[in-house]
């Protein structure tokens, strides 16, 4: 049996599919008024209108054209009297009409974007389906991104600094145009990654790839280089980033900022020279003195006057303390000038502890210092150095901790490693100053160590040291109770 088939809608079903549809109104084509036949549910809820009001309407009784220019090809007079004359579906991708708020009675700014489809009746549009979509969310958002990239643009160039996005997977590179001229060309210049590369200081371009290969491990993509502009000088710029990782942890994009720090260096360089100078003009007239007091020392031995022992042994103290002082200093200086070598041999650092805890014991009589020594412990480094390491833990814990206190020290190794501790019953540091005291120039802000004299330099170099050495070093503290701080160094290579 053949069933019969219905190939029309009933007007009903029509009338629910419609009322259901997102966003639509029908118009008959009768210019110039343009009746409203129909509105969907949608339409209605998006210009705030009620069915009733609308239906059998002028849309422009409905919509007037408000400040809208009625000759605007966007207009919808415009508009709908194109597609009734020329039977053309027209789309307007986007246009502003502000919608009147019961609530606050003020007209709400909206942004919109329709199409217009034509419906003929033998060769004459009948109808016209208006479907409108509000897009007032995305132009804002599209209009706050543009603020907030116009906004970034000013500051930058308000602070002269460049910014680039470098998409790993495609080596695509986006820079700002000032990023040439911080290279010393014209701003928009289309350089290369490696007319950049080239541009690198010989001997920081290890400085770069060490980087590179950082951000793989930390996401942080940092550095200070030197570059050659094409008129040969010479300039500074820093390098602030951030590796954005992509699928399956790969990295896809480093993202960032480019800063001419030229100034800035030079007068960090001169303060170093400074620094370096006076450090090495003060070695002199010191080592000196000290030559004198021992002399002193050595003619006054038999002497029973206790006031003359007890200011002689005073001023060794304090001159050593100025010793120690300005080698800090130095050693800083050749430190940032890439001039700190180090000098490994085969040594026993349980006897360098030893005779560094003789030294303190000798120089200080204030606290218990404890070590016990379990044999030889060989390691392959450079003796001064490590023991100038070591020095520093003992005479921080000296410093931090109360007198007649007692100080351990102790060394051990594994496999792989030998290590050294000192401990101390101390002031001890809170975990937020933990992470800073191996930078430069960090002193914990405290009334117990703000009174304590010192620069901040001392743990900052043995950091330097240690970590020359391919070793590893940090510090486990609770504050109020004492801290340990530690190092350990790779176990030392066969000779
Ligand atoms: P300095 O002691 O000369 O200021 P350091 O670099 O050796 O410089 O130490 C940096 C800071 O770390 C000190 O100022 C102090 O605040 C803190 N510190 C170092 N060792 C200890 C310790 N054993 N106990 C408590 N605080 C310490």
């Amino acid at each position: 049996m053949i069933r019969e088939q219905q190939h029309t809608l009933p007007d009903e079903i029509f009338k629910v599919i419609f009322e259901n549809s997102p966003g639509s109104l029908l118009v008959k084509a009768d210019a110039p008024w343009f009746t409203i036949m129909a509105a969907s549910d949608g339409y209605l809820k998006i210009t705030s209108s009620v069915r009733e009001n609308i239906l059998g309407r002028s849309f422009f009784e409905v919509f007037p054209d408000g400040n809208s220019n009625p000759d605007d090809v966007a207009s919808a007079r415009h508009v709908f009297t194109k597609v009734a004359e020329t039977g053309l579906k027209v789309d307007i991708p986007y246009y502003k009409y502000n919608v009147y708020n019961a609530n606050t009675q003020t007209y709400d700014v909206r942004f919109w974007s329709c199409s217009n489809i034509p419906f003929s009746c033998g060769n004459k549009v009948a109808y016209i389906l208006n479907v409108v979509v509000d897009i007032t969310a995305e132009v804002n958002a599209r209009q706050a991104a543009m603020e907030s990239e116009n906004r970034l643009r000013l500051a930058a160039e308000a602070t002269g600094f460049a910014t680039f996005d470098w998409d790993l997977n495609d080596e695509k590179r986006y820079c700002s145009p000032q990023l040439a001229e911080l290279l010393g060309y014209p701003a928009d210049t289309a350089l290369t990654s490696t007319d950049v590369f080239n541009m690198i200081h010989p001997d920081d371009k290890a400085t770069v790839v060490n980087a590179f290969n950082e951000a793989f491990k930390t996401g942080i993509y940092c550095y200070d280089v030197r570059i050659i502009w094409p008129d040969s000088s010479l300039h500074w710029i820093s390098i602030r980033g951030k590796q954005i990782p992509g699928e399956g942890k790969n990295c896809a994009r480093i993202l960032g900022t480019v800063l001419d720090i030229t100034e800035s260096k030079s007068d960090e360089i001169r303060k170093n020279d400074f620094i370096a100078m006076a450090s090495h003009e003060l070695k002199t007239p010191l080592t000196s003195i000290k030559s004198y007091i021992q002399i002193l020392a050595k003619k006054l031995v038999n002497t029973d006057d206790s006031f003359v022992i007890n200011a002689l042994s005073k001023a060794n103290l304090q001159i050593n303390k100025m010793t120690d002082l300005i080698h800090g200093f130095l050693d800083l200086s050749r430190l940032e000038s890439g001039k700190l070598p180090v000098k490994p041999e085969q040594f026993d650092i349980n006897e360098l502890i030893s005779d560094t805890v003789t030294e303190f014991t000798q120089a200080l009589n204030s606290h218990i210092i404890n070590f016990d020594s379990h044999g030889v412990l060989n390691v392959y480094a450079d003796r001064d150095k490590i023991g100038q390491v070591i020095s520093n833990f003992l005479s921080n814990a000296t410093k931090y901790s109360p007198r007649g206190s007692t100080i351990t020290i102790m060394s051990k190794t594994t496999d792989c490693d030998i290590s050294v501790s000192v401990t101390d019953l101390g002031v001890g540091i809170k975990l937020k100053d933990q992470k800073k005291l191996f930078q430069r120039f960090y002193r914990v802000d405290s009334d117990k160590t703000m009174t304590v004299s010192g620069f901040g330099i001392g743990l900052y170099l043995s950091s330097e040291i240690i970590q020359r050495h391919n070793g590893k070093i940090g510090v486990e503290s609770t504050e109020g109770e004492g801290s340990t701080f530690y190092f350990s160094l790779p176990v030392s290579p066969p000779l």
